[in-house]
This record gives structure tokens, C-alpha cells and sequence, in this order.
């Protein structure tokens, strides 16, 4: 059902609440507010203000979500700021909610202007997010097609000139395509979660989603990750299987399963932008 946290979605804490708690579940709330009533648009987007990408005003983007259950203010990798608004909530609370959390925006926004971001464009020596570290295109020698080699890895290329990236995150996604579904049904066999299919997508916004009737899909770029984070992605959709929504009771099944998911959600913050989404 719903997709796994991407690293631009990440629910953030306001600076108090953030002390020890810096998991994902860590949301803002207002309390005491009416019921909101009327039908949920699951998913649509308002863009209520469309400000520059640059200074002046940066976009808030106002969501509504079937899932939530408090007002969320998070911070996506593109610099736009998303308001969330549960099932219960109306605007003018996440805007006002929005209002009282100004500053911890822009400190959010001067935090997420340091974090590392990958190269646009790739040549041999560019370092690349593989398997959970950063490892330089190298020139591989042998064969008779060029090729290179990122970490224990080869790739055979069209031509050494130009941009190397499009073929290699090809390269890339050709491998998750493989391992990918292999381990999801090794962990679904470990776990003894019913999964139906497993199919492997060029998400731009998500790690992994699920569907109730056993279907999960998993982000190709989680090959680039290390195995303890791609594994929690794995886990944490198989878990939604067995509970369709981000309560108690999913995360404590989370964390039977893969005590490290907080690691791994930190890992997914901090690195996001390496992966070039
Ligand atoms: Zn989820």
C-alpha cells in the first residue's frame, strides 16, 4: 500500500522533539482541532504556492493523506517543503502549523544544502554510490569493448567518451533486477510473509510500495545501498503486508524483523542525495 520512506520524505522533527527520537515516526502534531470531514484525495497535490526555486519564496506543497494521523512537515531532497495533512486535519491548521515551524524549516533547509549530492555526470575517476560506498569509475582493462569497473564490478560500455552514467545506472538496474526479487523472497521465506510478486521500478519518489494483494515493489537504487538498508526496505514492505499502515504495531513488527531499521532510515537520510534523485 503505501511506499517506504524516501529519503526527501522522511518525517522530520521539530528541534525538541528531535532529541532521541529521530526515527521516522517522529511527527508534529496540533491537538484539539475539529474533525475534517469529507472525502480524501488520496495522493493529489495541491500546489497552493508555487514560489522560485530561488530565495524569495520557497514552494509548500499541501498533501492530504488517508495514512496520517497528524499534520507533518517534511522537507523534500528538490527544496520543496510539504505539508501533510491527516485525515482528520483541514489548511488553514497545516497552515498555521506551518507558520509555527518557519524556523526549524529553514534550518532544515541549511542542513539539507551541506548534505552530499552525486554527480551530474559521470567519466572514469567520477566516485559513485555502489553497493554502500563511494568507488571511482575505473578503467577496466581487458575484453575487447571498453569497459570499466566500479568496486569488484565490470561494465562493459559503448565508449569511454561522454557521460558514462546513463549506461551504467542501466548497468545498475539490470543487476537489481536480479538480486533484487531473489533476496525480497528469501527474506518473505524467512519472515513467513505471504508475498505474491516482486516487480523492480525506476521510482523517483519512493523506496519500495507494496499492494495489499501481496504485491511489492522495490526501487532499482537499492543496489546502490548497503545491504543492511536495502534488507530494511525489503522488511519494511513485507511488514505492510501484514500491517497496511505506519502504526505501532507495523513498526514493532519492523523492528522484530530488522532490529537496525533506525540506522538504516538515518543512512537513507543522510545519503539520498548521493544516489541522484
Ligand atoms: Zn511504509
Amino acid at each position: 500500500m503505501d511506499a517506504s520512506s524516501f529519503p526527501d520524505e522522511l518525517s522530520i522533527a521539530t528541534p525538541a522533539s528531535a532529541r532521541g527520537t529521530e526515527a521516522a515516526g517522529v511527527f508534529l502534531e496540533i491537538r484539539g482541532i475539529a474533525p475534517w470531514v469529507g472525502k480524501v484525495d488520496s495522493g493529489e497535490q495541491q500546489q497552493l504556492e508555487p514560489g522560485p526555486a530561488a530565495r524569495p519564496a520557497p514552494a509548500i506543497v499541501y498533501v492530504r493523506s488517508p495514512l496520517a494521523r497528524r499534520y507533518r512537515l517534511t522537507l523534500r531532497r528538490d527544496g520543496t517543503a510539504v505539508a501533510t495533512i491527516p485525515v482528520r486535519g483541514n489548511e488553514r491548521e497545516a497552515r498555521r502549523f506551518v507558520d509555527q515551524h518557519q524556523e526549524w524549516l529553514e534550518r532544515a533547509r541549511e542542513r539539507q544544502a551541506k548534505r552530499p549530492r552525486a554527480a551530474e555526470v559521470w567519466t572514469v575517476g567520477t566516485p559513485v554510490l555502489w553497493r554502500g560506498a563511494m568507488h571511482a569509475i575505473r578503467l577496466a582493462v581487458g575484453g575487447e569493448k571498453p569497459q570499466v569497473s566500479v568496486a569488484a564490478d565490470v561494465f562493459r560500455v559503448a565508449t569511454l567518451e561522454g557521460d558514462l552514467r546513463p549506461t551504467l545506472e542501466a548497468h545498475f538496474a539490470r543487476r537489481a533486477r536480479i538480486e533484487l526479487p531473489a533476496r525480497a523472497w528469501e527474506l518473505a521465506a524467512e519472515t513467513g510473509v505471504d508475498l505474491k510478486s516482486v516487480s523492480v521500478r525506476n521510482q523517483r519518489a519512493r523506496w519500495g510500495s507494496c499492494s495489499a494483494g501481496g504485491a511489492v515493489s522495490l526501487n532499482w537504487r537499492l543496489v546502490q545501498t548497503p545491504d543492511t538498508v536495502r534488507d530494511y526496505i525489503v522488511y519494511h514492505e513485507l511488514m505492510h503486508l501484514r500491517e497496511m499502515n505506519h502504526g505501532e504495531r507495523f513498526w514493532a513488527r519492523v523492528a522484530e524483523v530488522c532490529p537496525g531499521w533506525r540506522e538504516a532510515e538515518r543512512w537513507l537520510k543522510r545519503h539520498g542525495g548521493l544516489l541522484g534523485l
